[in-house]
C-alpha cells in the first residue's frame, strides 16, 4: 500500500459513522422509492414509450404520480421534455407567473443560469412579462426572517427558494429551515406559492421540501433524481393546481399534460428513481472522503465534516488558479469518458465568468457522475459533486492526492 492509500483508509475509518448515517437515510428513501412504485402497480408496459401526441401515454403519466409519491406530492410532472434544470425552473416559473406578480427570493441571488431568465430586456424574460423579483440575502447561513417580514409587505405571489449552494460558499439549506420557513410565511399571511430550487438535494435527507410545507419543488434528472441512468429531463412535482398551470406552459394551454410522446420509452426513467437513493449516498460519502482528505492537506472545504450535509456538493477553496484548474482536471482524468482530456474554460452558455467543468461522463454533463467545476476567478473554489460509486470517488481521490502531493 502507498502512502496515499494508507492516508485515505485513516480518512475513511474516521469518517465511518457518517457513512453510517448516509447508509440509514438511504435506507430510508430506498423504502419511500419501493413504496411508490407499490402505490402505482408498476409493471413492465409503463416502460414503453409512444409516438406523436402521445394520448394515452400510460408511462409519462405514471412516472409524474410516482416521482410524485416518492417526494410525498400531489402531482408531478417528469418528461425528457425538460430539457434541464435551468428549462425545468423556467417553465414552472412561466406556468405559475402572471403580469404584474412580484416574486421574493429568500436565498439572495440565484443560480447563475436563472439570472438571464429572471432579467433583462427583449429576451422574453420574465421582467419582460412584467414580473418583479426582489431579494433578501441569508445571514449565518439561515434566512433573514425580518427582512422577508418586511417584504411581505409588497404582497409577492411567489417566494422562491434556493435548496443548493450553487457557486457561493454558503452551505445548502436543510428540510428543517424550509419548514421553519414555509410556517413562518403562512403565520405571516403568505397564501402564494413557495416554489423550492431543489437541485442536487434530492435524497439527501429523509425528507424532501414539499413534505415541509413547499408548495412546488424542481430540479434536474442528470443531477440527483436521475439516479445516473436518466439519459436527460427535468421533474417539477407539488399541489396539483400549480403542477397543472405548469403543464399548460410546458404544452399548450389548451392541453396541457394530456400530451407528449417520447419513442425511446421510459425504461432509465423508472430504474433512475429506483437507483437514486443509493446513488445519492455513493455521491455523499465520496463527497465526505474528499473533504476529509483535502481538509486534513489544508485546503479548505465546505459543507464541514462535523455537520450533516445538505446536498452532494462540496466546496473546496484554492488559492490559485493553477491549483484549481490541476484538480479539476484530474478529477476528469480519473473518468470513464474523456479521461485522455485536458480541461478548459470556456462561456458555457448561462453562465457570465468562464467555467471550467470536469464531466467525464456517460451521460453529457451529467453532475450526478463524478464531476467538478466552478468559475475560474478569485477566491478559486471548485464544486465537486457526484459519483455514481463510491469507488470511483475514491480511485479518483488517489490520483488527486498523487497529483497535489507530487
Ligand atoms: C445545476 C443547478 C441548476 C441548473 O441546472 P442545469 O441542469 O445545469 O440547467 C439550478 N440551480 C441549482 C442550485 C443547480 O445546482
Amino acid at each position: 500500500m502507498t502512502d496515499n492509500e494508507k492516508f485515505i483508509e485513516e480518512c475513511e475509518s474516521k469518517l465511518s459513522e457518517k457513512f453510517k448515517e448516509i447508509e440509514n437515510i438511504a435506507h430510508f428513501n430506498q423504502k419511500k422509492v419501493l413504496n411508490a412504485f407499490s402505490e402505482h402497480r408498476v409493471a413492465a408496459r409503463h416502460f414503453n414509450g409512444t409516438t406523436g401526441y402521445g394520448y394515452g401515454d400510460e408511462g409519462r403519466d405514471t412516472l409524474g404520480k410516482l416521482y410524485a409519491s416518492a417526494f410525498g406530492a400531489e402531482s408531478g410532472i417528469v418528461s425528457p421534455h425538460l430539457l434541464s434544470g435551468t428549462h425545468s425552473l423556467t417553465v414552472a416559473l412561466f406556468g405559475i407567473l402572471r403580469p404584474n406578480d412580484i416574486v421574493l427570493c429568500v436565498t439572495g441571488q440565484p443560480y447563475d443560469t436563472l439570472r438571464g431568465v429572471i432579467s433583462g430586456k427583449g429576451d422574453g424574460t420574465l421582467e419582460d412579462f412584467g414580473i418583479t423579483f426582489r431579494y433578501c440575502d441569508l445571514i449565518d447561513g439561515d434566512f433573514d426572517f425580518e427582512a422577508i417580514k418586511e417584504r411581505l409587505a409588497e404582497k409577492p405571489k411567489t417566494v422562491y427558494v434556493q435548496r443548493s449552494r450553487g457557486y457561493e460558499l454558503r452551505d445548502a439549506l436543510s428540510c428543517e429551515q424550509i419548514g421553519v420557513l414555509c410556517d413562518f410565511l403562512r403565520k405571516n399571511g403568505f397564501k402564494g406559492c413557495i416554489f423550492v430550487d431543489n437541485c442536487y438535494g434530492e435524497f439527501v435527507e429523509t425528507r424532501e421540501p414539499t413534505e415541509v410545507g413547499a408548495d412546488v419543488i424542481v430540479g434536474s434528472l442528470i443531477k440527483n433524481a436521475g439516479g445516473g441512468l436518466a439519459p436527460t429531463g427535468g421533474y417539477i412535482c407539488g399541489k396539483e393546481k400549480y403542477i397543472n398551470l405548469i403543464g399548460k406552459r410546458l404544452t399548450a394551454p389548451s392541453i396541457g399534460l394530456e400530451v407528449g410522446s417520447y419513442a425511446y420509452g421510459y425504461q432509465y426513467y423508472y430504474q433512475g428513481l429506483f437507483m437514486a437513493p443509493h446513488t445519492v449516498a455513493q455521491a455523499l460519502k465520496s463527497s465526505l472522503l474528499i473533504g476529509m482528505a483535502m481538509g486534513e492537506l489544508g485546503y479548505e472545504n465546505y459543507p464541514s465534516l462535523d455537520k450533516t450535509p445538505h446536498d452532494i456538493t462540496r466546496a473546496i477553496k484554492f488559492d490559485s488558479a493553477e491549483k484549481m484548474i490541476n484538480f479539476i482536471r484530474e478529477v476528469q482524468h480519473a473518468s470513464p469518458v474523456d479521461g485522455f482530456v485536458d480541461c478548459e474554460a470556456w462561456d458555457m452558455p448561462g453562465y457570465d465568468d468562464k467555467i471550467i467543468m470536469a464531466a467525464g461522463t456517460f451521460v453529457g454533463g451529467s453532475s450526478i457522475e463524478l464531476s467538478a467545476d466552478g468559475p475560474v476567478k478569485p477566491p478559486y473554489i471548485a464544486y465537486f459533486q457526484g459519483g455514481l460509486t463510491y469507488e470511483h470517488g475514491k480511485y479518483a481521490l488517489t490520483r488527486i492526492l498523487n497529483k497535489l502531493l507530487k
